[in-house]
């Protein structure tokens, strides 16, 4: 066995997590932005309860209330214009994975002058300001990785910034989350899901992801039967919530695989939320693995006998009615298996014919 393991972002997972630990934003910095969407973060408490803790510690904040879903790169600049203006020296994201991942493209621009949306793929590893992050959906787990997912409208796509900005701590309290409306809780936690399915299964798996991946499917037992009996209670919320943060200690060591970089041109071409668009792949992208041990062992974990089980309880979760054409199946299919760095995340040989059968038999129908 060989591995390689770290995981640098510290958790405070409680009620009140943010108020009960306000003394570590002091280790962070003397001035933060925040970054928030546009409405959610004031409504649900999470703005106001990191707003109160900076106060009671002596810490200024400017806020930045303008991320939208699938931040661009032109907001992220406006961002760190504004974090640049004010002389920030830390950022706190929260909310869903957009504001998360737009704040630490944002403290990545903040600590470089240099860095535009024009150069910024161009670069090597560079460093940022701190970040912390408050999640405020139970899916994306952006509050422990390093990734930053953007859309870049130049290239019409979303992708990974390819910097590796984990932040220095994440606040996880589900209370945020008990007035998230149910096909926003469905659709992040499918996003949670296909994380710790793609992650498990996937070259770089280890015995620690492993251990993240085992114990956050285990969840989804329970979790997927809540979400089905429309039963959001706090038990299912604290649950989800957990799964969705182990899922993004998961990939964080293993990347994500087929149904992540199959999604994206679902979500940017067709607008499906990002959790729908990997979901609505999965069973097919299960179905085409000819070495099926670990699948099994997958199904095991979230105490299900056989695949069919798994599709039954996804197509009551999974809505997707989108228009799709053979010539627009055939172009997304393409532009993927030319990105070796995406295929190289699935342990088994896929053809642009099997990438081509995975989108057109669940899309569709
Ligand atoms: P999101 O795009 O952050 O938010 C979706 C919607 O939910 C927004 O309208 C938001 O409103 C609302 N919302 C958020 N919290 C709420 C709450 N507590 N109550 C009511 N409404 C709430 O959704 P997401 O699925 O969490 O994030 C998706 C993004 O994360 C995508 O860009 C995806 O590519 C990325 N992602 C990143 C990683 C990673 O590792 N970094 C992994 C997977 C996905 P407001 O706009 O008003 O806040
Ligand atoms: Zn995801």
């Amino acid at each position: 066995m060989n591995f390689k393991y770290a995981m640098p972002t510290k958790i405070y997972f409680d009620e009140d997590a943010v108020l009960k630990n306000k003394e570590v934003f002091k280790n962070l910095g003397s001035k933060a932005l925040i970054v928030t969407g546009r409405s959610s973060a004031k409504k649900n408490g999470s703005y106001n309860d990191v707003a109160k803790a900076l106060s009671e510690v002596g810490i200024e904040h400017i806020l930045f209330d303008e991320v939208e879903e699938n931040p661009s790169l032109e907001t992220i600049e406006k961002g760190s214009n504004v974090g640049k203006a004010n002389n920030v020296d830390f950022v706190i994201g929260i909310g869903g994975g957009s504001p998360m991942d737009a704040s630490k493209a944002i403290a990545i621009f903040i600590k470089n002058p240099k860095i535009n949306i024009d150069n910024i793929f161009s670069q090597k590893q560079l460093e940022s300001i701190p970040v912390a992050a408050v999640p405020t959906t139970s899916g994306t787990g952006s509050e422990v990785t390093q990734y930053s997912i953007v859309t870049s409208n130049k290239e019409k796509t979303k992708k990974n910034l390819g910097q590796f900005v984990f932040p220095t701590a994440a606040f996880l309290d589900s209370k945020y989350t008990f007035d998230l409306p149910y096909n926003i809780t469905v659709n992040t936690a499918i996003d949670a899901f296909t994380h710790l399915v793609e992650g498990y299964l996937n070259s770089n798996s280890t015995y620690m992801s492993d251990i993240y991946g085992e114990k956050g499917l285990e969840l989804f037992n329970f979790c997927f039967k809540k979400l089905i009996k429309k039963e959001l209670d706090t038990e299912f919320r604290n649950k989800v919530m957990l799964a969705s943060s182990l899922g993004g200690i998961q990939i964080a060591q293993t990347g994500t695989s087929l149904p992540h970089g199959m999604g994206y041109p679902l979500t940017y071409f067709k607008g499906l939320p990002h959790g729908l668009a990997n979901g609505v792949l999965t069973i097919e992208y299960l179905k085409c693995f000819k070495d099926t041990t670990k699948l099994e062992k997958m199904l095991k974990a979230l105490g299900l006998s056989n695949l069919e089980e798994l599709e039954t309880i996804l197509k009551q979760l999974v809505n997707v009615d989108i228009q799709i054409t053979d010539e627009e199946i055939l172009e997304y299919s393409k532009s993927f298996v030319s990105n070796k760095n995406k295929l190289k995340n699935h342990p088994e040989e896929v053809t642009l014919e099997d990438i081509i059968r995975i989108y057109t038999k669940s899309l569709k129908k």
